[in-house]
């Protein structure tokens, strides 16, 4: 996590963000032309404020956006111990009569205990509380000899009913907050920026009307709903019943399955990610595939620009006089990938899903 904010943090400074470390949002006032941001003893003026400030975002709060979802089951627990006796524990996953335990040796422990999130935030993060909650989640009569690490989490899942009221808007944690099992808390945030940011630096350039900005709720809500309910799924199956177990064993048979693997696989690494933009092609609202070129960079690469693309594959450049006026807009690539895939040209956004293609034989 750090490595990767270090290197969003580069980035921003390269393209002119002035990032005020320290400095907190104490308050804020919109108005349909803008917004004045108190913060760390200043007042700063701004066109638009989005709120990227984690799951309590203030700025949710204070902006007045509705969140709702679904109260925790339980109190989840990330801790680095020193065991008196590490052999007490059974390594890897283990479903208990009460709950739910990971063991890595020598001592990184996670454990879900069905308290209804209780102790969540409210219970000193002690060695005794600890261990209490260890020898009742693994029913093992454990003893810590240190506790160097203690954090909590829970699977409340809540969303923002809206993800813009007027010149405000929220992304990441502050639009959407679900437990972190199964890690897809980051990149669902990272998506909720590359599509947001491109419209708003659209809107803010003159070169996209407002409304623009409403489709980043349209396009992301869903997904996130989505990440919200695979969430609620897993906690489903962790339930310390036997009729949970029972299940569990037969999603277990299902993801042995060839088709089974391939479902859960492109639900984790999002592959089915789909924006419903109209049009006919099918390739319409995913993300572009990475075309690679014998000579200049790939499509990915090219993507780093920030900028839409007009690929235009079909032999004599067909597109190049079209797309003149626009060059200042997008970057036009003519030229034969490596795989056109059947394609003969193909209009990308800046965060790199298809806005329009249109095949060989079309
Ligand atoms: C135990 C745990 C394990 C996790 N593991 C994974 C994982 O394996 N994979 C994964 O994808 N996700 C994981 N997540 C989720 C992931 O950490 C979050 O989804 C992600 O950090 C959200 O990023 P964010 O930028 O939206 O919010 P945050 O990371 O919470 O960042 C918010 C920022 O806003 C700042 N801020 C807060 N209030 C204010 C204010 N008033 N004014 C100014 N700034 C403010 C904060 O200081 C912070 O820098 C995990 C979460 C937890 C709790």
């Amino acid at each position: 996590m750090q490595s990767l904010e270090a290197v969003l943090a580069e980035r921003a400074v390269a393209m002119g963000a002035d990032i005020r470390r320290g400095s907190r949002v104490e308050h804020f006032e919109a108005s349909k032309d803008g917004v004045v941001v108190q913060a760390g003893g200043e007042r700063l003026s701004a066109l638009w404020l989005v709120g990227c400030d984690g799951g309590r975002s203030a700025v949710r709060k204070a902006g007045g956006f509705a969140f709702v979802g679904t109260d925790p089951e339980f109190t989840g627990y990330s801790v680095d111990v020193v065991l008196a006796d590490p052999e007490a524990l059974s390594p890897g996953r283990n479903y208990t009569a009460t709950g739910m335990y990971t063991y890595a040796r020598p001592g990184v422990i996670a454990m879900v205990d069905f308290d209804g999130g209780a102790a969540h935030r409210t219970q000193a993060l002690t060695l005794d509380h600890v261990q209490s909650v260890l020898r009742r989640v693994s029913g093992a009569d454990v003893t810590l000899a240190a506790l160097s690490l203690a954090t909590t989490w829970t699977d409340r899942a809540f969303q923002a009913t809206d993800y813009r009221r007027g010149r405000v808007l929220l992304a990441g944690d502050a639009a959407h907050i679900h437990s972190p099992l199964g890690g897809q808390g980051l990149n669902l945030g990272l998506g909720d920026a590359l599509n947001l940011g491109w419209k708003l630096a659209a809107v803010i350039r003159g070169e996209a009307t407002i409304d623009l900005l409403d489709s980043y709720g349209v396009e992301r809500r869903p997904e996130g709903a989505r990440i919200l309910d695979w969430s609620r799924a897993q906690v489903a199956l962790m339930r310390p019943t036997p009729s949970t177990r029972a299940l569990e064993a037969i999603v277990r048979d299902l993801i042995a399955t060839g088709d089974g693997a391939t479902y859960f696989a492109e639900k984790v690494w999002n592959l089915s990610l789909h924006y419903d933009l109209g049009g006919g092609h099918p390739l319409v609202g995913r993300s572009v595939p990475d075309f690679a070129f014998a000579s200049g960079p790939s499509v990915g690469v090219r993507l780093r620009e920030g900028r839409a693309l007009l690929l235009d594959f079909a032999p004599g450049a067909p597109l190049a006089a079209l797309v003149a006026p626009w060059l200042g807009r997008l970057s036009y690539v003519a030229g034969e990938p490596e795989d056109r895939l059947g394609l003969s040209a193909v209009l990308v956004r800046p965060d790199g899903f298809v806005a329009w293609a249109s095949d060989e034989d079309g």
